[in-house]
């Protein structure tokens, strides 16, 4: 296998990444599945286990795009709160959505503990408000989901108590939440690729597809280096990586680089006096931070969002006045590890699920929620195809716009947004986040 993970700290901490081989000659089955990140593999998993023969194709290594390199932050929820999907959807859609999405937490709790996943899974997310208004959004929100949704696992922590927790003043309250957690991404997505190997799915690496065509019966499938797979169903699950192999399903999203760097382990001093309860945390800007200890403690710091490629020492500097401006004593700690992912978002910021000529099916667009989010869309497409799902048709009526401009002119609209956006964060952050 030549192929290797980006330079992450999770691919250096990776337990029992198994090499997969890559594909040969000819392959039949009931579902080829496109894609060997959390949305692929848990399509798979769900798929084998539901008695269906799935080979798995994936163009790098299990768990290379942003499911091996994200946050790893399985937060509540969707990026809307649960007023605003009332406003546009109605009561019941609203709670629907919200049911999945606890099913979504369940669902990777659930695998860890079957699998015996090693991802070092803790309990605990911190919403934390940089601006008195998002204090006061949070406080709302906090209302209504215990009230409305009988959520009582998320409260307000005051702006004395979350200093003391997070070791900075910079918040001016927080709003956490202990049914969600953080894992170590890598891990847990060579956990469900081995689940999915023992319930016979057939996973290739190193084969990436660059065409499909409609036979009689089904599709077959062909990757870049000879590959055939006839398949009556096809799922794509390429997300931001998906490049050009089908328009009409990458139209509706638009990838954007997000960066994280892992610092030197700290001591044990340091690491309590930053995160006293080892939790994950997000901030309320628009170009968020978002940051959690690893099993060894280091600060997992991510954040910042490119448009081009860039090397990691141009990350590493990126992100470190960041991680300097919660923590300025924190300014001799190393940096050990810096990378990118690509992260897809929608128009709307709710993931876009849906079918389309017939048999082919595709997930994509979580908007950097995709850590529960996938495995429940994994469980539901393999309901769906199954023939026995409802819910798939909650998250494939939400409608989603194209980005304005095609596949080429979408990215300078979008890049003057996101960069007005980070603007308004930055004139908040010199006010002392007073708005
Ligand atoms: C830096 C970063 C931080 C993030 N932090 C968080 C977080 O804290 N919490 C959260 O909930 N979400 C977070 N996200 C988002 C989350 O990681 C994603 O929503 C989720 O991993 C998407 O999974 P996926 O399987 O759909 O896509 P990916 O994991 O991107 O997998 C797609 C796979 O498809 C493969 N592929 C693409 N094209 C082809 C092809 N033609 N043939 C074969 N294979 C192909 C790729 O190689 C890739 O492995 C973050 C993302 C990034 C990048």
């Amino acid at each position: 296998m030549t192929i290797s993970h980006t330079e992450s700290y999770y691919a250096a901490s990776a337990v029992g990444m198994a090499d997969y081989s890559q594909i040969s000659g000819s392959e039949n089955c009931d579902v080829c599945v496109v894609g060997g990140g959390f949305t692929g593999i848990s399509t798979a998993l769900n798929l084998a286990e539901n008695g269906f023969d799935v080979v798995l194709l994936e163009a790098n290594r299990i768990g290379w795009g942003a499911s091996g390199r994200n946050g790893g932050q399985m937060g509540s929820g969707l990026n809307w709160s649960q007023a605003e999907l009332e406003k546009e959807f109605g009561d019941e859609s609203a709670h629907a959505l919200w049911n999945l999405c606890e099913l979504a937490k369940q669902e990777v709790i659930g695998r860890i503990d079957k699998h015996r996943i090693p991802c070092d899974f803790k309990h605990g997310v911190m919403a934390a408000a940089f601006t008195r208004k998002a204090e006061m959004k949070f406080r709302e929100v906090e209302s209504h989901l215990r009230k409305k949704y009988n959520h009582h696992s998320v409260r307000i922590v005051e702006r004395e108590e979350i200093g003391e927790l997070l070791g900075t003043d910079k918040y001016w309250a927080g709003m956490l939440d202990t049914s969600s957690g953080h894992l170590h991404p890598l891990n847990y997505a060579i956990g469900i690729a081995g689940a999915a190997t023992q319930a016979n799915v057939r996973i290739y690496e190193a084969s990436p597809v660059n065409s499909y065509k409609r036979e009689a019966g089904g599709y077959t499938v062909t990757t870049a280096n000879g590959g055939v797979v006839s398949a009556r169903i096809v799922v794509f699950a390429c997300n931001a990586y998906i490049g050009n192999v089908s328009r009409k399903i990458s139209r509706t999203i638009m990838p954007f680089v997000s960066c994280i760097v892992a610092t030197e382990p700290l001591t044990e001093n340091v690491a309590r006096s930053i995160n006293r309860e080892d939790i994950a945390v997000f901030d309320s800007k628009f170009c968020l931070d978002y940051y959690r200890l690893s099993s060894d403690r280091r600060l997992l710091f991510g954040g910042v969002e490119k448009y081009i490629p860039v090397d990691s020492g141009n990350i590493a500097r990126s992100v470190r006045p960041r991680i300097l401006h919660l923590y300025p004593d924190l300014k001799n700690v190393k940096i050990d590890f810096a990378w990118g992912g690509k992260i897809a978002v929608t128009r709307n910021r709710l993931p876009s699920v849906g079918r389309i000529e017939g048999d082919i099916y595709y997930a994509q667009g979580f908007s950097g929620h995709g850590v529960a989010l996938t495995n429940i869309v994994g469980k539901i497409l393999a309901e769906k195809i199954s023939g026995t799902a409802e819910q798939f048709d909650q998250f494939a009526s939400i409608p989603h716009k194209s980005f304005p401009g095609g596949h080429y002119l979408r990215w300078p609209a979008h890049i003057l947004t996101m960069l007005s956006l980070s603007m308004i964060d930055r004139i908040n952050s010199r006010l002392g986040g007073i708005r």
